[in-house]
């Protein structure tokens, strides 16, 4: 049976005391409150390493919001995939659409970094998305699939048990504009087909696909409710544990 599972993707909000003071509330809540599915929190670096200390990962689980493409070395600013599973986290994001598009992550950097991650026991939530040019032309599919075989259908189907897929069309993130339940289920089937074309259908049926872009309280019933969807990659609404909390009782 596959996870459901509700992420927060807190990017790059709050500083050191703001993001351990909020990561410290939603472990209190969660400890008294048992979830129905399970939560990670994705933070900056700076925050992995102290909230690590205290978060309950039983319940919560870390991840960071990116990791570098190279090993180790001379590379200024960048933070290894080792040194993200040394803070004591066991997730990380890669492929979010701010990367690829702000940054000029292309799908060969992103197979590097997949494979780094994974070379050093971390999970991987890898988005793909389709823009809003590219839904508007009917392209969706398209997308979604060349950006699964351009980094993430390397693996062996051992390897691939590690990935976590996140759905997160580009026209839906932080704009108030969420797929219907509809849209997303129909994408979301295709996904999971398209993994078991490659993987078969046993690897497929256990493969959590999340679905992110302006998810919220409100909606996370309905889209929660679909078969082929698993949870909400969560933006905005993970940076107030009321808000989070919402969408994690969708289940
Ligand atoms: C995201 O960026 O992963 C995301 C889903 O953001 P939001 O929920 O704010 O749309």
């Amino acid at each position: 049976m596959r996870k459901k599972i509700v992420a927060g993707n807190w990017k790059m909000n709050m500083n050191l005391q703001d993001g351990v003071a909020l990561a410290k509330e939603l472990n209190e809540t969660l400890t008294t409150e048992k979830p129905n599915c399970g939560v990670i929190i994705c933070t900056p670096f700076i925050h992995l390493a102290t909230v690590a200390q205290f978060l309950n990962q039983d319940v919560i689980g870390l991840g960071a919001e990116n990791c570098a493409d190279k090993e180790k070395g001379a590379y200024t600013g960048e933070v290894s995939a080792e040194m993200v599973k040394s803070t004591g986290a066991q997730y990380v994001i890669l492929g979010h659409s701010e990367r690829r598009g702000y940054y000029g992550e292309t799908p060969e950097i992103l197979k590097e970094k997949v494979q780094l991650a994974l070379k050093n026991d971390l999970k991987v939530i890898f988005c793909i998305g389709e823009s809003l040019e590219e839904r508007e032309a009917d392209k969706q599919n398209e997308v979604v699939k060349a950006e699964l075989e351009g980094s993430v259908f390397n693996l062996t189907a051992e390897e691939f048990k590690n990935i976590i897929i996140a759905y997160e069309p580009i026209w839906a993130i932080g704009t108030g504009k969420t797929a219907t339940a509809e849209q997303a289920e129909e994408i979301h089937a295709f996904i999971r087909s398209v993994v078991a074309d490659k993987y078969g259908a046993e690897v497929a049926d256990d493969t959590t696909i999340l679905y992110g872009g302006s998810c919220k309280a409100s909606n996370a019933p309905e889209l929660f409710a679909k078969p082929d969807i698993d949870g909400g990659l969560i933006g905005g609404a993970s940076l107030k544990v009321a808000d989070f909390k919402g969408i994690i009782d969708a289940f």
